[in-house]
């Protein structure tokens, strides 16, 4: 495989947006819809402006977007967004919808781990999707340009997917038999025992949508983590490459300088080795190119 161009700029300022746009070969047409994915939870990068700019001043209609929290309310992004320096004149979309519930469902090809994947409409509407990403760590390692693809992209019920069995459990001891899991569910995946008055979820009938936890009025139902981490990081590599395949994208990252490419596991593989991160931070980006998508092999370029 070819190596990935990654182009690299010291100096932030509004010109050099234009200037990364053309090193990548993006075509901006008039009108053309363009979610720049951000992170409506992190205080907002000062690149997310000027970058907004450019594509409006080529005639783009840009937009700022993130899907909801995995657990919770889903507004809780948008009110996010706002704090965190978000809502100032250019459009704040929360790409699954204020329930969390709006995705476009789309095929994993070539998946080891996943079949297809969820990722929020409004990702999916548009025409161009670039991400803003500064990397930071989770509790499930490192989170770089295919996190916020592979998890930041996927409405919640993918979230729950990437990062749980995909089935809540209940804890029968809190549960108090109300019956509104089993009401709320449209799977049949929720279910009231007459005898016992206690519910239990039925896996193979079970979408994971997370609505039973959402509707259990004594927080009785929970996602069920135990699951690996790099189970984890493999699933969200696939999650990413899903939307790759699906959507023109291209992908900037904030480390010592601005870095941007069309090849995610590029970026991460320079993620890695910027910040020396361990082995076992990199397993999606090993899943990655282990999937073609993308290569760890990369050349700079300084713009
Ligand atoms: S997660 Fe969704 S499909 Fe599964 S039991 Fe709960 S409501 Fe039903
Ligand atoms: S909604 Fe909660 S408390 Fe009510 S039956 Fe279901 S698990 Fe039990």
């Amino acid at each position: 495989m070819e190596k990935a161009k990654i182009f690299a700029a010291a100096e932030l300022e509004f010109d050099t947006f234009p200037r990364l746009i053309d090193a990548l070969g993006l075509k901006i047409e008039k009108d053309m819809a363009v979610a720049i994915k951000v992170d409506f939870l992190q205080p907002c990068p000062a690149i997310v402006q000027p970058l907004f700019l450019a594509l409006a001043q080529r005639g783009a209609s840009p937009f700022l977007t993130d899907c909801s929290v995995p657990f919770g309310d889903a507004l809780q992004s948008l009110n996010a967004a706002a704090m965190n320096g978000y809502v100032s004149g250019a459009p704040c979309v929360l790409a699954d919808g204020v329930k969390g519930t709006d995705y476009d469902l789309i095929p994993v090809r070539g998946g080891k781990r996943l079949r297809s994947a969820k990722f929020g409409r409004a990702l999916m509407d548009a025409d161009l999707i670039i991400t803003v990403t500064r990397p930071a760590f989770s509790e499930r390692g490192f989170r770089g340009v295919l996190y916020d693809l592979g998890l930041g992209c996927a409405a919640r019920a993918g979230k729950t997917e990437v990062q749980t069995s995909g089935k809540p459990i209940v804890d029968a001891e809190l549960c108090i038999g109300c019956g509104k899991c089993a009401a709320i569910c449209e799977h049949g995946g929720a279910r009231l025992d007459p005898d016992t008055r206690k519910a239990s979820i039925f896996p193979p009938k079970c979408s994971g949508c997370s609505r039973c936890m959402r509707a259990c009025p004594v927080n009785a139902i929970r996602p069920n983590f135990d699951i690996s981490d790099e189970t984890v990081l493999e699933r969200l590599a696939e999650y990413a490459k899903a939307l790759c395949d699906a959507k023109e994208h291209a992908h900037l990252v904030l480390l010592d300088q601005a870095y941007a490419s069309l090849d995610p596991t590029a970026l991460d593989a320079l993620c890695a080795e910027k910040l020396s991160l361990p082995e076992s931070a990199c397993a999606a980006a090993r899943h990655a190119a282990a999937l073609s998508f993308g290569t760890t092999d990369a050349e700079i370029t300084e713009i």
